[in-house]
């Protein structure tokens, strides 16, 4: 090989992997579950063994998030600090165990739905005195920066139609389960982010045994700085998350140079820049086909068809959308997207 085509072919090598290292270099992405049951509420197997299994399973985090309500038989208040302890053991350098607990079994009159919330100091029980929605929307914006909560296994109608949103309450809840059991909730996503949340689609396998840790293929992507608890928390907080049906499908989606979770203030224009990657290169099943930008109501904007295992695209659009996020098909899955990207909001400012 001559001089010139080896610095042409350098060249080119530098090019194509100038998006992953972009992409890499400040953010990784981690895969796991947000959502799962044991002994201590109405679930199998202890927090312990569940930390185990998805350790073993290759999960880069995997959270615990037990009803906190004194109804069910496993239930003590003191179970909230042994399932952290529990965390603490099985948190390495390669996994993080996660602690939460799910809001649930609220019954009215001001609207009922699950919520999980991860990482919170303590508890709140959804079926105590005078406890309503507002009153665990002003609970958890008193919890801090290192908690996060997800709207769990919504449809349109849950949380009263998603009502009482105040800007304070909108910073704590920052996930929307996009993915429960096995069926997708999309139509409630488009709700939430028209009443203004600021959700980014995640999923749950609200296991209630063991079972799905090892049978369930579909996660809750992260991108993170590295793998830690503290880290992973503060991409959560920041709504750097996404949803997908392949275990370690990575996606980055920017604008303007701003990572998905991002909210651009007034923008000119908005320009978007996607890089998708499947690490599974000999399975011509994880090819990517199709990625697709989507605007408010889920109105498609604009997309490009692939057939490899990474694809990058560039785009520049006026800023006509309140919310922009992306589908991502892959080859193996015919009825519907593989992944789901967290959006990128554009606010306006007045005076600006
Ligand atoms: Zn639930
Ligand atoms: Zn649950």
């Amino acid at each position: 090989m001559n001089r010139t085509k080896t610095r042409y072919i350098i060249a080119l090598t530098v090019l194509v992997l100038l998006p992953t290292l972009a992409g890499a270099e400040e953010y990784h992405c981690y895969f796991g579950n947000t959502h799962a049951h044991s002994t201590f509420s109405d679930g199998k197997g202890t927090p312990a063994e569940h930390f185990q299994l998805a350790k073993e399973a290759g999960y880069d985090f995997y959270a615990m998030t037990d009803h906190a309500l004194a109804k069910y038989k496993g239930y003590k208040p003191e179970n909230y600090e042994t399932t952290k302890r529990a965390a603490g053991q099985a948190t390495d350098s390669k996994f993080v165990a996660l602690v939460g607990f799910e809001f649930s079994e609220n019954d009215g009159p001001k609207g009922t739905g699950h919520l999980n919330v991860l990482n919170s100091a303590s508890t709140l029980d959804a079926t105590g005195p005078k406890v309503t929605l507002p009153v665990f929307y002003d609970w958890l914006a008193t919890q801090g920066p290192t908690v996060a909560a997800s709207f769990n296994h919504p449809a349109p109608a849950t949380y009263n139609g998603f009502a009482y949103l105040t800007d304070k309450r909108r910073e704590g809840i920052t996930m929307y389960e996009m993915i429960n059991s096995r069926a997708l909730r999309y139509p409630g996503f488009l709700k939430a982010l028209n009443e203004g949340w600021r959700v980014a689609p995640m999923a749950g396998q609200d296991n209630h045994s063991t079972w799905g840790i090892q049978n369930l293929a579909y996660r809750t992507g992260v991108l993170a700085q590295s793998l830690t608890r503290e880290n992973i928390m503060e991409a959560m907080r920041a709504r750097r998350v996404y949803c997908t049906w392949d275990k370690n499908l990575h996606l980055w989606f920017r604008a303007n140079g701003r990572i998905m979770g991002s909210v651009l203030s007034n923008p000119a224009s908005v320009s978007f820049s996607v890089w998708v990657s499947d690490p599974d290169t000999s399975e011509p099943k994880d090819r990517i086909t199709r990625v697709e930008l989507v605007g408010e109501n889920g109105k498609l904007l604009r997309w490009k068809d692939f057939s490899a295992h990474t694809a990058s695209w560039e785009i520049t659009l006026p800023p006509t959308q309140k919310y922009y996020f992306l589908l991502v098909y892959c080859a193996d899955k015919k009825d519907g997207p593989t992944a789901y990207s967290a959006p990128i909001w554009v606010e306006r400012r007045p005076g600006k």
